[in-house]
């Protein structure tokens, strides 16, 4: 059997192509990267708010391991990863807590009553789900 197929000459020896998926879970644990990702970026202007959520993205983000010094009251009160402020400072001064220029910051505004709508939300889904019905599997 002989078959002409695929003959063709290749100038060029085939490459292995190594695929470089972007793949942020290789040491991490999916705890730390759920961390990062809830961080809300605030007491910053729209300038590092954005040069930090970019981090965020694109898995750059390094969360500090142990509060940083602050730039301008000198005490380790500085808990957010690429801030040079601690937020009282930053609130203090009227300046963004990352590039130290007054500009407009970013405040985060008070959740709480967001939280309790959830939760009460929360509550009514559970109260809606079908009672007394036993899922486990386990009775061998
Ligand atoms: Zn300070
Ligand atoms: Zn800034």
């Amino acid at each position: 059997m002989s078959s002409q197929k695929g003959n063709m000459s290749r100038s060029r020896p085939q490459k292995y192509k190594n695929k470089t998926a972007f793949k942020n879970n290789l040491h991490d644990t999916s705890g730390r990267t759920k961390f990062i990702n809830s961080l809300q970026v605030s007491n910053v202007c729209v300038r590092c708010r954005d040069i930090i959520e970019w981090k965020i993205k694109y898995k750059k983000y390094k969360p500090l391991t142990q509060p940083r010094k602050c730039v301008k009251c000198d005490q380790k009160t500085v808990k957010q990863a690429y801030h040079v402020m601690c937020v009282e400072c930053g609130n203090r001064l009227g300046v963004c807590t990352k590039c130290c220029q007054s500009k407009e910051v970013i405040k985060t505004a008070p959740n709480e009553q967001e939280q309790v709508k959830m939760d009460n939300e929360m509550k009514a889904l559970l109260e809606s789900l079908p009672k007394g019905k036993d899922e486990h599997s386990l009775d061998i």
